[in-house]
Parts: structure tokens; C-alpha cells; sequence
């Protein structure tokens, strides 16, 4: 076990982590990260008695798949902190806890329609972050995509725009024949994409399943290099690297570390999508008679006890893990198919359901009293808004983000609409994404008298209660 630095506590916009505290307006604020959201058993417990421990009664799941804390009135005990490095929760080595923030397909293992299995890669990267403190210069917003090419994807593969996600190095699994990259023979290759501004970039880099791992760590060495040249700025972040050396300088620096040419393939095929939602309701896995279960969580909230009683349900009708997804939901995975009523029967028991009785999307940030920064109570208006949307009966879901201020940090990808904190309980609401200058605006008013607008926006998505049951 290594010696733990003092806790330290920060009044700064830091990306808020596990051994630092980052102080909001009500109390402190810790993020776990849980690398692929990956939850084994004992961890899961170990988040319970954490919770327990802290006074905490709610936990929530980020949009990268991580454990958020809020509302802390204390500071965790080095005990503590040692106690979650011992359970895998926390890094050895504090300086590069942050870099454990690596996103693969929530289903890694058991997706149908999988091509490559990133989890083995989740250990593999442990070590490697362990083994190498100077990479804990890399910037804390530094991420890493998998995406095995399954049902359950990150990336931009998702027919629901809400569900895409970006990282800055991103590999994504697809079946590659010679017309399409002459030299290659027919098999499952790795795609390179670069996660910039909200966009996954294709560089047509093609590697083999066995080469991603060497990949990733030359690009890492190549981006460690630009940021230790004299006169960087600190923690500098792909796009400017990106604007400065450009793609083919960064590959070329990449290629100093790599014993096999990287080659561009100019004719990629265009990746496919899957029908989105993938992460909610039961569906079929890899194994026959196997079921993986989704259940959607609003605001990606579950108090403890949700969490105690998901852990047991996993324990006892699946493999015990739990996989939390980017889009506020988790997966119980590898249950029986047979022992489907009895896992809905029990998931009633905490007020959960694989069985959303009417499809919602929204997205809300910390807002007040969380954020410094914020104008509007956003956590709580989306339930106000949830609760409204209800009794609309809709049929398909609707992407709603709403945002305390213009940083919009809660939704990476495009919303189809936003409602936008610009005053003390007073929102702007845009009919698609903030970030859209075309985006027309409809009103500026405090919610419950947008709401009525909203309905009439919405309209054709309203309709007979709609439930996804297998
Ligand atoms: S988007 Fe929300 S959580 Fe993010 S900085 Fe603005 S107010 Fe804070």
C-alpha cells in the first residue's frame, strides 16, 4: 500500500476526484472512477459501507460511467482511502487516479454482437498507469474509448444522439475486408478515432486487436512528449496539440514507440449503428439462455440502499457485478433467463424497473445548490420535468438537457432540446442543442410555464403509456 499524500481540498474548477475534494456550494464533492463502469461485487459493497460511512444517502453515475459522492461534510480518513485502493476503487499511486477514466462498451463480454472483449484491456492499463508516475502529467480531462463493436456502444454508433460519447483516443472494433484496405487480410480490425470538440475524428489507421494495447500506450508517449517540451502550457489537451502538430507529426511521434507501421486506409466503412436504448429493458446476451437487464436510473441517482439491494440481486441472479453505463443506468448481466420474474419481482422491491413505463431522456448537471457556477436548480427542476413529462404518456423517449449554465458539461453529445439556467430559476429553451447556432430559441421564462410549451413541442411524441418489454 503506498503512502497517501494529505487529502487536499480545492475551491478551484478542478475536475473533481477521489483523493481531492472539489468544495461546492453543498459540501464537498468526490468521484470514484470505475474503470469501464466495471462494479464487482465487493466493490459494490465497498461503495455501500462508503456511502454508510460518509452519511451519504444518494450516489450518482456520471455521464462517463463514475461513482459521484456530493454533499460531503467531511473529508474522507486515510483509512478510508486505503480502504477503496485495497478494493480497486482507487488507484495506488494517487498522482494518476484520475487516468483510470476509461470508457468501453458497458456489455464488454457479453454483447451478442460483439467483435472484440475490451475488459481484459481495463487490467492491462491498471498496470500501466501503476508503473509509470510521470504520466501523471497527462491532463485530468485525458480519456480512453474501447468501443467492441457490439449492441451496447460508446462512440457514435447509437441511433440516439443522447447516447454518443467522446473520448480523445478512441479505438472502435469493425470487420475489415482487402477492398476495403488493400494489404489487410479479412478480419476484425481496430479503428483510430480521435475525440475532439464533441467529434470523433477518423484517422483511417487500421490496427489488429493484438496491436491496440501498443497503440494506445505510443499514443500516450507521444502526447506525454508534447506536453514535457520547453514552454507547453500545463495540462494541455488534444485539440491543441492537434492545432499545432496536426495528425500526421502526432501519428509520426506515436510511430517512434511502435515496432509495426501504422498505415492510414483512406476508404474506412462507415461504422454500423444499432437502434440506441440498448441499455435498458432485458435482452439477450452472447450465451444462450443467458439475459443481461437493464435498469434506468433518473439522473443516474440510487440511494445506497438501491445499491445494496442491486449488489445482492447480481450476487444472486447473475455474476455478481454490476456494470454501470454512461447514460444513467446499470446492468445486472449474465442471469438466467429463467430467473427473469424473479429479478423483476425483487428490482420492484427497491423501487426499480427494467420496465421504464414511459421513455425519458433527460439529462440534468449538478446545477444549484452543487455548482458554484450555477443559475438554476437543475437536479431538482428535472424531476419537476420528469414528473410532467409522465403524464404526457410519451412513446418514444425525448433528449432534454438542462444546463445551469452554458459550460453544459452533464451532455457531450447534441440534445434535441435545452433548457438553458440564464437567471435565478429562469430558462432559455432552445429547440435542439445550445451549442447549435441555429438552435431557434423558444422562450425565457421559469420552468413550470415553459412546461406547457414543451407538451406542445412535443407533441407527436405523446401517446398510449409505452413499455419495452422483451
Ligand atoms: S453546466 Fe452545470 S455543473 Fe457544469 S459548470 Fe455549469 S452549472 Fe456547473
Amino acid at each position: 500500500m503506498s503512502d497517501l499524500p494529505p487529502f487536499t481540498n480545492s475551491l478551484s474548477p478542478v475536475c473533481p476526484g477521489l483523493f481531492y475534494g472539489v468544495t461546492a456550494a453543498d459540501g464537498l464533492l468526490l468521484r470514484i472512477r470505475i474503470p469501464g463502469g466495471q462494479l464487482r461485487r465487493e466493490q459494490g459493497r465497498g461503495l455501500v459501507a462508503l456511502a454508510e460511512h460518509l452519511g451519504v444517502e444518494t450516489l450518482q453515475i456520471t455521464n462517463r460511467a463514475n461513482i459521484q459522492l456530493r454533499g460531503l461534510k467531511e473529508i474522507p480518513r486515510p483509512e478510508v482511502l486505503e480502504r477503496l485502493q485495497a478494493l480497486g476503487l482507487a488507484a495506488q499511486n494517487p498522482a494518476v487516479d484520475v487516468l483510470r477514466n476509461v470508457m468501453v462498451s458497458p456489455l464488454a463480454g457479453c454483447d451478442p454482437a460483439e467483435l472484440v472483449n475490451f475488459a481484459p484491456w481495463l487490467r492491462e492499463l491498471e498496470f500501466f498507469w501503476a508503473n509509470h508516475p510521470g504520466l501523471a502529467q497527462l491532463p485530468a480531462k485525458f480519456s480512453i474509448g474501447l468501443d467492441g463493436g457490439g449492441l451496447c456502444s460508446i462512440g457514435q454508433r447509437s441511433a440516439t444522439v443522447a447516447e454518443h460519447r467522446y473520448n480523445e483516443i478512441q479505438l472502435t472494433a469493425l470487420a475489415v475486408d482487402p477492398e476495403i484496405a488493400p494489404g489487410l487480410e479479412t478480419g476484425i480490425y481496430l479503428h483510430l478515432m480521435f475525440g475532439i470538440e464533441k467529434k470523433l475524428i477518423p484517422t483511417g489507421v487500421l490496427v489488429s486487436p493484438e496491436q491496440g494495447l501498443p497503440l494506445i500506450k505510443s499514443l500516450i508517449w507521444a502526447y506525454l512528449d508534447y506536453c514535457q517540451a520547453p514552454d507547453r502550457p500545463p495540462k494541455v489537451r488534444l485539440r491543441e496539440i492537434m492545432a499545432d502538430w496536426g495528425l500526421e507529426t502526432f501519428l509520426n511521434q506515436a510511430r517512434r514507440y511502435l515496432d509495426f507501421p501504422l498505415t492510414r486506409h483512406p476508404k474506412i466503412p462507415s461504422l454500423p449503428t444499432h437502434p440506441g436504448q440498448q441499455h435498458l429493458g432485458i435482452h439477450p446476451q452472447a450465451e444462450p439462455e443467458q439475459v443481461y437487464i437493464g435498469i434506468g436510473l433518473p439522473q443516474g441517482q440510487l440511494t445506497k440502499d438501491q445499491l445494496r439491494g442491486l449488489v445482492g440481486l447480481a450476487s444472486e441472479f447473475g455474476s455478481g457485478d454490476l456494470r454501470l453505463t454512461p447514460w444513467h443506468s446499470v446492468l445486472i448481466v449474465n442471469t438466467p433467463s429463467l430467473q427473469i420474474p424473479a429479478v423483476i419481482e425483487q428490482l420492484s422491491q427497491f423501487n426499480l424497473s427494467p420496465f421504464p413505463e414511459n421513455p425519458q431522456g433527460i439529462v440534468a448537471c449538478a446545477g444549484k445548490p452543487g455548482c458554484a457556477a450555477a443559475q438554476t436548480p437543475t437536479q431538482a427542476d428535472a424531476q419537476v420535468l420528469g414528473g410532467y413529462l409522465e403524464s404526457l404518456s410519451l412513446t418514444t423517449p425525448v433528449n432534454i438537457h438542462l444546463t445551469a449554465c452554458p459550460k453544459a458539461c452533464a451532455q457531450p453529445s447534441p440534445a434535441e432540446i435545452t433548457l438553458l439556467g440564464i437567471g435565478p430559476d429562469i430558462y432559455r429553451l432552445y429547440l435542439g442543442d445550445l451549442r447549435d447556432d441555429q438552435a431557434p430559441v423558444m422562450a425565457q421564462q421559469p420552468l413550470a410555464e415553459l412546461l406547457p410549451l414543451i407538451a406542445a413541442t412535443l407533441g407527436p411524441k405523446s401517446g398510449p403509456a409505452h413499455s419495452s418489454r422483451l
